[in-house]
């Protein structure tokens, strides 16, 4: 059986431990004590501290004032860029621990998987001072004599960066760290549901700047809703937005960054899935399967929500999968027994349990979780076992995202139909195999496999590492940051041709003058 729940944090104990980061990050929060909007936990479902979203006008100077930084930051040389970048890695080393402690609570991500985060920003740092010394452009054959063809790579302008709730500091540190060696100043709209994450990320970023005596406006934070992203969005001087959230976000935004011919990279919802075969190692497959399903209480953008499993495995699997989610431990995130901290808030609720009717009118089976746990000091926090479903059929609930920790579990017969499942969802992000079948591995990964942006063997669909490019295909919004050549999107391509010979001979044979 799971363990009894624990006692939450208090809001006040919250508050406190909050404060204490936050100060030790330079954040000092009495300057918004008028303010009318504000910062909640899901911990206790109540308010943290008051804060205030920028106005219009703040908007509109944040963002000249990056684009005047542009004027001074892409000049200068990249290795120099890199050590802003370097400064502020250090920084996020020796803070640690006091922003893991409030991205927990404000969203609820257990400790373990808090300081995770962090450390993505840590590492993705490294990966963009080595970077800096790194921008590479070609040298090609030219079909000309005495003639030089090459690309150079510049600054492409100001970055608008909106992020969702789940990754309040990964997502913005991948943008940030690679559009800052690129010589990119960067705007950001963080979720409004973690405003006090982004102050913490933002004095640490500017004290890295005022320290290397980088431009001073090379990064503004906007903090607000809907509006504040639509403003960067539509703004003419924001040369790209890479923007973090829901399809739906993404359907909105992509065409009106198109209308203006600015570039944008859309990273949005995922509906993963993994393939487990008859030769997969069970045991193994069992602890991937409950990570990347309940983990994070299935709020990544790679949770594993759909499991498609060979009918010869799939009892013993599933038994073992029950089993495993009997005993996870569902509660207070700052409890380091915790595996399984709070939903969100009300409507992700609300979903799941619109999810978990339409599965059951589809035919389906919860074989386990699905209820909430309600803790009486806070009626306002969801806590939820997180559910397994056996399906009949891949149903209309299965093929969309919802954001809550359900596993729909099917079974296949021929390694070609469980390919052909796992890519008949609209989303593209991240999908799994879990065999011991070399065969059956590569034929996942190939050109016919898996149509995903990450596409993985006996691993889970969630936990990527920045080193690779990270993102997805089709509605996932087929944008890639992070590791790998991701940086290309950060700036702008010139083709150079230089003739050092007295002839013009002209591109194709073409004969002129
Ligand atoms: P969301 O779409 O509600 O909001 C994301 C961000 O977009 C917020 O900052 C929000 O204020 C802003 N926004 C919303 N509408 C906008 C508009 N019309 N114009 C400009 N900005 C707008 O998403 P969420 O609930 O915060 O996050 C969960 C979703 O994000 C899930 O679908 C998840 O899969 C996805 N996600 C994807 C990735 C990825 O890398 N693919 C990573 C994390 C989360």
């Amino acid at each position: 059986m799971a363990m009894t729940p624990t006692e939450l944090s208090t809001t006040a104990q919250i508050r406190e431990r909050v404060s204490k980061s936050l100060r030790s990050c330079g954040v000092d929060l009495a300057a918004d004590a008028e303010a009318t909007w504000g910062s909640w936990t899901p911990i206790t479902g109540e308010r943290l501290f008051p804060v205030t979203p920028a106005t219009d006008t703040e908007i509109t100077m944040a963002i000249a004032r990056a684009y005047d930084a542009f004027g001074v930051w892409r000049s200068t040389p990249a290795p120099q860029r890199g050590a802003l970048v370097r400064r502020w890695g250090d920084l996020l080393r020796e803070h640690k621990s006091d922003l893991a402690t409030v991205v927990t609570a404000e969203v609820g991500k257990i400790s373990s998987e808090a300081q995770g985060e962090v450390q993505e920003m840590i590492d993705i740092c490294d990966f963009a001072v080595g970077l800096s010394r790194q921008l590479y452009g070609r040298t090609m054959a030219t079909e000309r004599p005495g003639h030089r063809l090459m690309e150079t790579w510049h600054p492409l302008g100001v970055v608008g960066v909106i992020s969702a709730f789940n990754f309040p500091v990964a997502v913005w540190s991948w943008n940030t760290a690679i559009a800052l060696v690129c010589g990119d100043p960067v705007v950001w709209k963080p979720s409004e549901t973690t405003p006090l994450t982004s102050l913490a990320c933002a004095a640490l970023l500017a004290r890295a700047v005022a320290e290397v005596g980088a431009p001073a406006d090379v990064h503004q934070l906007l903090l607000g809703g809907r509006e504040v992203g639509e403003q960067l969005v539509d703004d003419p001087r924001i040369a790209l937005v890479s923007a973090t959230g829901s399809v739906a976000m993404g359907q909105r935004v992509g065409p009106r960054v198109a209308a203006r011919f600015g570039r944008c990279i859309l990273e949005l919802g995922g509906n993963n899935a993994a393939v487990v075969t008859p030769s997969a190692d069970l045991d193994l497959a069992t602890r991937a399967v409950v990570f990347a399903a309940a983990g994070t209480a299935g709020q990544r953008c790679t949770t594993l929500r759909r499991l498609i499993v060979h009918e010869s495995v799939a009892d013993d699997l599933l038994a073992g999968i029950t089993e495993a989610y009997a005993e996870l431990s569902i509660g207070d995130p700052f409890d380091a027994a915790t595996l399984v901290g709070p939903l969100i808030g009300a409507r992700a609720y609300e979903a799941m349990l619109s999810a978990l009717e339409r599965a059951r009118a589809d035919g389906g089976t919860v074989i386990t979780g699905g209820q909430r746990r309600l803790h009486r000091q806070a009626p306002d926090a969801y806590y939820v076992q997180p559910a397994v479903v056996r399906m009949p059929d891949q149903t209309a609930v299965m093929r969309e995202e919802t954001f809550a920790p359900i596993l729909h579990a099917l079974t296949y017969r021929t390694h070609a139909e469980a390919i052909a499942r796992n890519n008949e969802v609209t989303q593209g992000l991240s999908a799994s195999v879990f065999t011991r079948d070399q065969r059956e591995a590569e034929e996942f990964m190939a050109a016919e496999g898996a149509d995903c942006g990450i596409v993985n063997v006996n691993i889970g669909t969630s936990g990527a590492e920045i080193g690779g490019a990270f993102g997805g295909e089709k509605h996932t919004g087929g944008g890639r940051e992070s590791g790998s050549d991701a940086w290309r999107a950060y700036m702008r391509r010139a083709t150079n041709t230089v003739n050092y010979s007295p002839e013009l001979p002209l591109a194709q044979g073409v004969s002129f003058l």
